[in-house]
C-alpha cells in the first residue's frame, strides 16, 4: 500500500467541500483503468468550508489520498507550488478540484507521457459555463502575455497539464513568490506538447477568479514576472514626448520671431500639456512600483507558505 505511487494527482483546494467527494470518485476509477499506482494530493488552501474535514475523512478511506492543510489562504499558486514539493509521483498531474478539467482526459496525458513528453498540457477547445466576460478577458489576457513575454506560453491553456519529474524538480528550484506557474512551465523547456479537451462546467461551488479584483493581480504577476516591455514603455514614451515637445518649442520660437504679434494658444493648451505629462509621470512611476514591489516581496524572504496539518505526508522543513 505504501509503494511509490507513478502519478501524483495535485489538486489545489478552497472551499471545494461539495466537489472534492466526487473528485475522488471520478479520478479513483480513470486511475484505475490506467493501471497505474497514484496518489491524489489534496492541498487545502485555507477553505472556510468543511474541505479540511472532507479530505480527512478521504485519506481515512483510501490511503492514496494524502493532503496538506495551509495556516491560511495563500492563493492558487502556491497551493499548486505546495503540492509539487510533496508529490511523491514520477509525474504530476496539476488539476482544479471543480471537475472543469475532467478526469477522463488522464489516460490521454499520461500516453504522451509514456511516448516521452515531459510536459503534456490540456488545450480549452471549448469552455463550458463561464461568463462571457472571463472569456474574453482571459482571451485578451493571454494574447497581450504571448505578444509581450519572451517565453511562449501556449494560448488558451491553464493550469492543467502533466508534468514529468524533471520539470518539477527545475520548477522546486525557483524560489521566486510571485509565482506564474504557466509561465514558468514552458520557460524550464525539455519536450512540452498538448492535448485538446472541452472545459466542463464547474461541477458544485462557485469559482473563485470570476472578478477583476482577482484577475488584475493575476495579470500583474504574470507580466512582471516575464516581461520588461511595461518598463521600457516608460522610456519609449519619455523620448516620444521629449522628441514633440522638442519641435514644439521650436516652433514657438519660429513663431515669435517671424510673425507678426500673434498671440499663440493660451491657458487652455498649458493645461492639456502639463495634465497629459503628469498622467504620463504617476503611470511610469505606478509601473516601476509594481517591480519594485515584487522586489521588495523577493528580498524579504519569507518562506512561500506555511502548513498547519498534514494526511499521509510526512514532516519535513518547511521549504522557504
Ligand atoms: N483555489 C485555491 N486558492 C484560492 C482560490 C482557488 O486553491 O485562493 C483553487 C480552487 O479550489 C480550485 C482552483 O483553485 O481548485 C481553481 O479555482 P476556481 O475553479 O474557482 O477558478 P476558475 O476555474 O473559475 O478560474
Ligand atoms: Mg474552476
Amino acid at each position: 500500500m505504501n509503494s511509490k505511487p507513478t502519478i501524483s494527482i495535485v489538486v489545489p483546494v478552497y472551499n471545494e467541500e461539495l466537489v472534492l467527494p466526487e473528485l475522488y470518485q471520478r479520478i479513483s476509477v480513470v486511475m484505475a483503468q490506467t493501471g497505474e499506482p497514484w496518489e491524489l494530493l489534496l492541498v487545502n488552501d485555507g477553505s472556510r468550508d468543511r474541505s479540511a474535514e472532507v479530505i480527512g475523512q478521504l485519506h481515512s478511506q483510501d490511503g492514496r489520498v494524502k493532503g496538506i492543510s495551509f495556516s491560511r489562504n495563500f492563493g492558487f499558486q502556491i497551493a499548486a507550488t505546495a503540492g509539487l514539493d510533496h508529490a511523491q509521483g514520477d509525474a504530476v498531474i496539476l488539476t482544479d478540484a471543480d471537475l472543469q478539467d475532467p478526469p477522463e482526459v488522464y489516460p490521454q496525458m499520461i500516453a504522451k507521457w509514456r511516448e516521452g513528453y515531459d510536459v503534456v498540457y490540456g488545450i480549452r477547445k471549448s469552455r463550458v459555463g463561464e461568463t462571457w466576460f472571463k472569456l474574453v478577458t482571459s482571451k485578451l489576457f493571454y494574447r497581450l502575455i504571448y505578444r509581450i513575454t519572451s517565453i511562449d506560453i501556449p494560448l488558451d491553456t491553464g493550469d492543467f497539464r502533466l508534468m514529468d519529474r524533471r520539470v518539477i524538480d527545475a520548477i522546486r528550484q525557483m524560489p521566486e513568490r510571485n509565482r506564474f506557474l504557466r509561465g514558468l512551465v514552458p520557460w524550464v523547456g525539455y519536450k512540452q506538447t498538448g492535448i485538446e479537451y472541452e472545459r466542463q462546467a464547474r461541477f458544485a461551488g462557485e469559482s473563485k477568479f470570476g472578478g477583476v479584483r482577482q484577475m488584475l493581480p493575476f495579470a500583474l504577476d504574470a507580466i512582471t514576472s516575464f516581461s520588461y516591455i511595461p518598463l521600457q514603455l516608460a522610456t519609449y514614451l519619455g523620448f516620444t514626448i521629449a522628441g514633440v515637445s522638442g519641435l514644439a518649442i521650436l516652433m514657438v520660437v519660429l513663431v515669435r520671431l517671424l510673425g507678426p504679434q500673434t498671440p499663440l494658444l493660451g491657458q487652455a493648451t498649458t493645461l492639456v500639456a502639463v495634465l497629459f505629462l503628469g498622467g504620463v509621470q504617476l503611470i511610469s512611476l505606478g509601473i516601476i512600483g509594481e517591480y519594485l514591489g515584487r522586489i521588495y516581496d523577493e528580498v524579504k524572504g519569507r518562506p512561500l507558505y506555511l502548513i498547519d496539518k498534514r494526511w499521509g505526508i510526512e514532516d519535513e522543513e518547511v521549504k522557504g
